[in-house]
């Protein structure tokens, strides 16, 4: 057998859905690849390839494209995509708004509705809001499969039933939001927490990819979220709470946080006092940090003075972060980014010093890549994940047909 995973007592049937998945992953990842250099990346011999790509292609989640580009050796080789023909629906839920998207196995978002809420959805409501998007969106499905609903939700949540332990912005806590959905869709629903969708969608797609150790925080109008992914795993701890970086100590004298404690990260680093600070309100983004970097550098006003804070408090966490984890890279999303943006990475060393010598292991600290999609993307991988751990889940239409199901 010529796959490394190949182990005492597997059949040939788990070999050959361990190849697909090894394969569907690498696409999924790193695509459009020839065929050449799957066979490269896998360790499998290239009839094995072949075959593999074939099947996957009959169940519809990846396509073949017909060379766009010569190569400097050879003949033009055939490129091999993810196909957007496997989507997933990705929702997430927030104080202001509720997005909704059709998002393709590609990573790319196919089709997106916002619904601006007038205050804070219920449960009830957020359930009858996405259901009566999605009915709304079915003709953008085409003939695409959808695999599923992804939740990217602002709280802890219980990973084995979906449901909501706590989501204090929203005022949500012991609620099923799964199985709702569920009941009021007819599709498979997995929910996870939306940070952590952040981390799964910038260590496949974004900043983050690749091996090592990856930092994600985001900054939103629902406090800080963090999440951790080592070589591509993503950290969820004991009871799903791992990477609650926004409840890190900054401050011994700041105020009381809704956890409990007294100075947390989230407490002190706020997206409403920046976007205050900012003072120009809601016009165009890159605007408002030309300006926000001018009065920083200033630092006499209000808003200068803030986002010094800021920064100083964002570098208190992020020493601890770094001591702890050795991050290769650090990924800062919503008003985090906006703060790198404005002060620059170098600066943001400078705060974060003295951390522990390790010569040549300070991380890189970079902005989200995938901006205001990311938690959209991360969403659609809680659905993609049961297929690309298994592409068998999804019928072969060469076979299907047969059975005409
Ligand atoms: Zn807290």
């Amino acid at each position: 057998m010529d796959s490394p995973s190949s182990t005492l007592g597997a059949t040939i049937d788990d070999i050959r859905r361990q190849n697909l998945a090894q394969v569907l992953r690498l696409v999924h990842r790193d695509g459009p690849l020839s065929r050449a250099e799957i066979t490269r990346a896998t360790g499998l011999n290239r009839s094995t390839v072949g075959g593999l790509v074939t099947d996957l292609s009959q169940r519809g989640l990846v396509e073949e494209n017909p060379a766009t580009a010569v190569r400097k050796v050879g003949r033009p080789s055939p490129s091999v995509t993810a196909s957007d023909q496997a989507a997933a629906i990705a929702v997430n839920p927030e104080i202001d708004a509720i997005d909704v998207a059709l998002v393709g196995l590609s990573g790319r978002v196919l089709h997106r509705v916002r619904y601006r809420n007038e205050r804070t959805p219920t449960v009830g409501e957020f359930v009858n809001v996405v259901s009566a998007i999605i009915e709304g969106m079915r003709p953008a499905f085409g003939d695409a499969a959808v695999l599923g609903i992804g939740v990217a939700l602002p709280g802890l949540v219980r990973e084995a039933d979906g449901s909501v332990i706590l989501a204090p912005h929203l005022g949500w806590r012991e609620a099923a939001v799964g199985q709702l959905v569920e009941e009021a869709t007819g599709m498979r629903v997995v929910v996870g927490n939306d940070a952590n969708c952040g981390v799964v969608a910038e260590s496949t797609f974004g900043a983050g990819r690749g091996d090592g150790v990856i930092i994600y925080l985001n900054g939103g109008a629902s406090g800080i979220g963090g999440g951790i992914v080592i070589n591509g795993r993503l950290v969820t701890g004991e009871g799903g709470n791992a990477g609650e970086f926004g409840h890190t100590a900054v401050s011994t004298r700041g105020s009381r946080c809704h956890c409990g404690a007294t100075g947390c990260l989230e407490t002190e680093v706020r997206r409403d006092r920046f976007v205050e600070a900012a003072g120009l309100g809601d016009v165009d983004p890159e605007a408002v940090l030309d300006a926000m970097a001018v009065e920083w550098l200033d630092r006499t006003g209000d808003g200068g003075l803030e986002i010094d804070r800021q920064v100083s408090r964002l570098a208190v966490a992020l020493r601890s972060i770094v001591n702890i984890f050795n991050p290769r890279t650090v990924i800062l999303g919503g008003h985090l980014a906006h703060l790198l943006a404005v002060v620059g990475e170098d600066e943001i060393h400078r705060r974060i010093a003295p951390t522990l010598p390790g010569g040549g292991s300070e991380p890189e600290i970079v902005g989200a890549r995938l901006d205001d999609e990311l938690l959209l993307i991360g969403a659609a991988e809680l659905v993609f994940a049961q297929a690309l751990g298994d592409p068998t889940v999804m019928p072969s239409r060469a076979v299907a047909s047969a059975f005409a199901r």
